[in-house]
């Protein structure tokens, strides 16, 4: 089920998440929200906070621009080392539109519970690695736009704020229109 995908800055972004505990048919159901999600979004990533579900876990794929790469779901992921320093323009599936340079390490470690629960170590380069980071920095709370500049996130959350009223105005239309085209149904049901 493709599910909704908050915008920041919706408080629940901001919270952190909770370790899984156990790797049941429920974290398996949310993986798969996830992916669904992530890929009807077209990300390359995408943490549970996002669908307001504040557990560890990450889903990835970035597969679409570092074909050696493959989709991987993480539960309760922790990153065991960083190195090297790269800076890449990120965007996040939360703040639609917007992309910026953010510092991150090159290459990483990081260890996870796989679907079956079973422990894995996945050493990471490139946009992978990225993501790992972009990822789990939303289990704990923390967004790209807490990287960058207080006069360039007052600028996105304006522009944020703006797009989410335009949208509201959008559904409330539609709703008027649904409820217009309902009476003249009516209407002409009664004049027949
Ligand atoms: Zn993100």
């Amino acid at each position: 089920m493709v599910r909704e995908i908050l915008v920041w800055p919706h408080p629940l972004l901001k919270q952190k998440a909770r370790p899984v505990e156990n790797v049941d048919d429920e974290t398996r159901a949310l993986i798969k929200d996830l992916f669904e999600s992530m890929y009807a979004a077209d990300g390359v990533g995408l943490a549970a906070p996002q669908v307001g579900v504040l557990k560890n876990v990450i889903v990835l794929d970035t597969t679409p621009r570092q074909p050696e790469s493959h989709a991987v779901a993480m539960v309760n992921p922790e990153i065991l080392t960083l190195d090297g320093k790269t800076v890449y323009k990120e965007g996040c599936l939360s703040v639609p539109g917007e992309a910026e340079d953010v510092e991150r390490a090159t290459a990483v470690t990081v260890r996870y519970l796989d679907e079956q629960g079973e422990q894995q170590t996945l050493a990471a380069e490139g946009l992978l690695a990225i993501a790992i980071q972009h990822e789990t920095d939303h289990l704990r709370g923390v967004m790209f736009v807490d990287y960058i500049s207080s006069l360039k996130r007052e600028l996105i959350r304006k522009r944020m704020k703006k797009m989410q009223a335009a949208m509201a105005e959008d559904k409330a239309d539609a709703e008027a229109d649904a409820k217009t085209k309902g009476q003249g149904t009516e209407r002409r049901r009664a004049e027949a």
